[in-house]
């Protein structure tokens, strides 16, 4: 099957492997909205772009309303001039994540879990990302770089849960992401390994044979934590894949979403949104507070209000249907769950 564009032009094709899809995203404003039919903004976008790069995969733009601007996936990834504005209480590293940086690539949070930045760029560029700042280019690329990380992790025995994130820790290919599992499970007070991925919502191809045995062969016990904010991103071909990872033993798939004005502060989208994830067998785990890093808070919605979303969701849902709303608050020893 192709992708194509409005324009019925071919686009790509939904055969090719990840890594092509990694290849073609988009990574310009223009060319998005040459690609969706949408007037050009000359010049406008570029503030937001000059501060973080626009990467839109063709699986993920084939789920967008063509030349609608309001297309709740396309502002998703689309730049604008608003991230241009330095807003109070908005900052780069809204997590004080730089405090603790524990080895370079390994963040301690909270006790018992150690988070490991697998990767420097993700599958897809999201302008709310609370990492869109963070220093990448300090972290571990190699298998060598691993090492220290590695070895922090070792030496520290209240760890029993490493949580591979990013960037994108699948964007490893499966070869590379197999090793580090290996490497991560030969440590003996590990006890979970956790993954965050948003790569099997953009580019569902992701999920490939070597996926799944790695994920299968591991003595850990695996959670993947998927991050969808909006029914229209769960296409049938997200649906396929799903449903390739429930097959794998031991492997609790959850999702986290971030309350976005403007995409899905309502109800009727956040019902819809928890449907479609149980449909497909995932469990809508989060739905975060926005984290206030720079250049985001046009996403902003208010608390009171999404307090007020969750206890109309508490009413009209059961209650496995009605994620946790949290906010991460720097200094706290868990996150903090607002209702
Ligand atoms: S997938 Fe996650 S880490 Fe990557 S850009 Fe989006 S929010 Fe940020």
């Amino acid at each position: 099957m192709n992708i194509v564009t409005p324009n019925s032009q071919f686009v790509a094709s939904t055969r090719w492997t990840w890594q092509q899809h990694v290849k073609a995203a988009i990574r310009s404003a223009a060319e998005l909205r040459r690609v969706l039919g949408l007037p050009l903004r000359v010049g406008e976008e570029l503030a937001g772009e000059r501060q973080f790069e626009t990467f839109a995969p063709l699986p993920f733009v084939a789920r967008m309303e063509p030349g609608n601007e309001a297309d709740p996936l396309l502002r998703q990834v689309l730049p604008t001039a608003a991230e241009g504005e330095s807003v109070a209480g908005f900052s780069n590293d809204p997590n004080a994540e730089s405090e603790v940086s524990r080895a370079p690539g390994v963040l301690q949070k909270y006790p018992g879990r150690a988070l490991l930045i697998a990767a420097k760029t993700c599958a897809v560029n999201c302008r709310y990302c609370f990492r869109r700042a963070y220093p990448y280019e300090s972290g571990p690329t190699s298998r060598e770089d691993w090492r220290p990380s590695l070895d922090q992790i070792a030496t520290d025995h209240s760890i029993e849960e490493v949580i591979l994130s990013g960037g994108e820790p699948l964007i490893n290919d499966d070869t590379r992401l197999e090793w580090l599992v290996q490497e991560i499970s030969r440590i003996p007070h590990i006890r979970r390994l956790r993954i965050h991925s948003r790569f099997p919502i953009v580019i569902p191809q992701r999920v490939t044979e070597g996926l799944l045995e790695l994920l299968s062969d591991t003595r850990l016990p695996t959670t993947m934590v998927l991050h969808t904010n909006h029914a229209q991103e769960l296409g049938d071909d997200v649906g396929d894949a799903l449903t390739k990872l429930r097959q794998v033993p031991r492997l609790v798939l959850l999702n986290q979403s971030v309350l976005l004005r403007g995409i899905n502060d309502s109800v009727r989208v956040l019902t819809e949104l928890s449907w479609r994830l149980l449909e497909f067998g995932i469990v809508p785990y989060y739905l975060h507070q926005l984290d206030r890093v720079t250049g985001s808070h046009h996403f902003e919605v208010e608390q009171a209000r999404g307090l007020a979303l969750i206890e109309q969701l508490r009413n009209s849902l059961p209650g496995y249907a009605v994620p946790r709303y949290a906010v991460e608050v720097p200094g706290c020893s868990s996150k903090q769950i607002l209702a």
